[in-house]
């Protein structure tokens, strides 16, 4: 449904059951856990969807092997049956992906091997593959670039790999197929308190500036890094939730780390956990835990962070990647719950925290991508008893997410699309322009772009390079050489003109630049 038809939904003073503000994984599985409850659901996102940190994480959809190591059974044991669930309702999105702990001591083969057994009692049946210890020789074969100097081994263990930003679009799509309604660009500017609750909210359409006054029985901040701005909506003596923390990822080419196997180094040097995943081709590197003052939608790294991954790298790695092999560096926030206490990040809840204000507003914080439904589950079923709607059971557990469709080929760029490929490869034989490649060093189409406006509410060229297909992750450089064909293409499904495409062009590389190192 267009992005007009939605808004239409918003007139006449209709009583929403449930007004969810935030489109990242944490507002949009509680908005598709909702409206799977029957309840009548609006989700308002104020930019895009996944524009937060939603499209920013490592890609991995995991126990938490670190948690482990914290002794958080608890959070593991969820965050496993979670992997499974989502493994079986998204398995267009989420495959299983072998990691490999490089053993340089004698010590970590027995302490890495038992710990990640543990990970495999702990994931019982929903487990992807049994851990083991490898060899020298086989740890090479399966990661021939990583560091031979030294290597004693390596211990192999399975967790599941994902695209953030297609499995928030995907959501978005779910939540409309159940009747919901979702709406980028629009942003919740205040809370509307009535005898001392609340009852809705204003918010504005940031396309038209046009500002609308909605009812609801029960409103749900899931914004995020930014939830604390919600709650000062109500009660501007609000007191801070989250403590901002950031964290930053590297994509090199994928020579850097050939095969579908990652490497996982539990214990850097300062006691990060460090990763180098293969991911659409490219090699992801991550990442940082750095405190910053205040969260914004476009963080910035910081030149330590990128010395940190880029110094950490070569210590694991053949071949040394220097600033100028960094196709995209992106920032994202970790919306983390304040514990009381020390500003030591790396030790703060990667749990949730749900809570209730006096007014009846509910707020949900934390937690990871991993536990998105699990958050949504505990979240309206607590939203509920505040609005006084029907107990219903949850049903997410089993519900097959838009597009669900079973085998494929994870390294197929269009796999994300899952049973939606067919009907873009309908709209691509409508037009042989849109079958051209949007640039040589990206695997995307020109149709891909009237897909993602027509289809999936692309509204921007950030939208659509950064989100709806990875360009700006895959390579910053050749996205901003796309971007007016993308520019053009989307002005002729939306009806814009010139000024148009010259705005978005310069905004969008504006942004993009920021992606790259020099
Ligand atoms: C570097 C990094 C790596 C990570 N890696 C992983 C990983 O591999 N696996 C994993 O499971 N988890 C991972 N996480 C955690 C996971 O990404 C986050 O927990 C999750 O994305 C948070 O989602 P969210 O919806 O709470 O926040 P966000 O995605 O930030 O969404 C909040 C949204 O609210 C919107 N909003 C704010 N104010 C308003 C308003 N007034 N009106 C309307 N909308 C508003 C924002 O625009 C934003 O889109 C990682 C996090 C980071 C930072």
């Amino acid at each position: 449904m267009k992005r007009s038809e939605l808004l239409q939904r918003l007139e006449g003073d209709p009583l929403w059951d449930m007004i969810v503000v935030g489109g990242g994984a944490t507002g949009l599985g509680t908005a598709v856990e909702a409206a799977s409850r029957g309840y009548r659901t609006l989700l308002l996102e104020q930019s895009d969807f996944a524009k937060g940190t939603s499209s920013r994480s490592t890609k991995l959809i995991h126990g938490g092997v670190r948690y482990l190591q914290q002794g958080n059974l608890s959070l593991v044991l969820e965050a496993l049956r979670e992997r499974g669930l989502l493994i079986r309702n998204a398995p267009h999105l989420v495959h299983n992906l072998s990691l490999v702990v490089p053993l340089y001591d004698w010590w970590e083969g027995p302490f890495y091997g038992v710990g990640l057994k543990l990970y495999d009692v702990l994931a019982g049946k929903l487990g992807l593959g049994p851990s083991r210890l490898l060899s020298r020789e086989e740890t090479l074969r399966r990661i021939p670039t990583v560091e031979p100097d030294g290597l004693r081994g390596g211990v192999i263990y399975h967790d599941a790999q994902f695209d953030d930003a297609r499995l928030a679009v995907s959501l978005a799509l779910t939540l409309s197929d159940l009747g919901g309604t979702a709406l980028n660009y629009l942003q919740v500017t205040g809370i509307i308190v009535e005898g001392g609750l609340v009852a809705g909210l204003e918010a504005q359409d940031r396309e038209s500036g046009r500002e609308f006054r909605i009812k609801a029985k029960v409103v749900v901040n899931a914004a995020g890094p930014f939830i604390d701005g919600v709650r000062r909506m109500v009660d501007p003596a609000a007191r801070a939730l989250i403590t901002p923390s950031q964290g930053v990822h590297l994509v090199l080419d994928g020579s850097f780390l050939p095969g579908d196997s990652a490497i996982m180094v539990p214990h850097t040097d300062d006691g990060r956990v460090l990763f180098a995943i293969p991911w659409h081709g490219r090699t992801i590197v991550g990442t940082t835990d750095t405190p910053v003052a205040a969260a914004s939608l476009e963080p910035r790294p910081q030149p330590e962070e990128i010395d940190f991954l880029l110094t950490h790298a070569s210590r694991y790695l053949t071949r040394h990647p220097a600033p100028a092999d960094v196709l995209s560096v992106f920032a994202g926030i970790r919306p983390l719950v304040r514990t009381g206490g020390g500003d030591d990040t790396a030790s703060l809840s990667r749990d949730h925290a749900l809570l209730v204000d006096s007014s009846g507003l509910v707020t949900i914080a934390g937690g990871k991508w991993t536990t998105y439904r699990r958050m949504g589950e505990d979240t309206v079923s607590a939203a509920a008893q505040v609005a006084g709607l029907d107990e219903r059971p949850s049903v997410t557990g089993s519900l097959h997410l838009h597009g669900w469709q079973e085998g494929g080929d994870p390294g197929d760029p269009r796999q994300v699309y899952g049973s939606d490929a067919v009907a873009l490869e309908r709209l691509l034989a409508e037009n042989p322009a849109w079958r051209e490649p949007l640039h040589p060093a990206l695997p995307y189409c020109r149709g891909e772009v009237v897909w993602a406006v027509r289809n999936e509410w692309a509204r921007t060229v950030e939208d659509v390079l950064a989100r709806r297909t990875r360009a700006l992750l895959l390579d910053a450089r050749a996205s901003i050489a796309a971007a007016p064909a993308v520019a053009g293409l989307m002005a002729g499904e939306l009806g814009y003109d010139r000024v148009w495409q010259e705005t978005q062009v310069a905004g969008y590389c504006e942004l993009a630049r920021g992606y790259l190192l020099e």
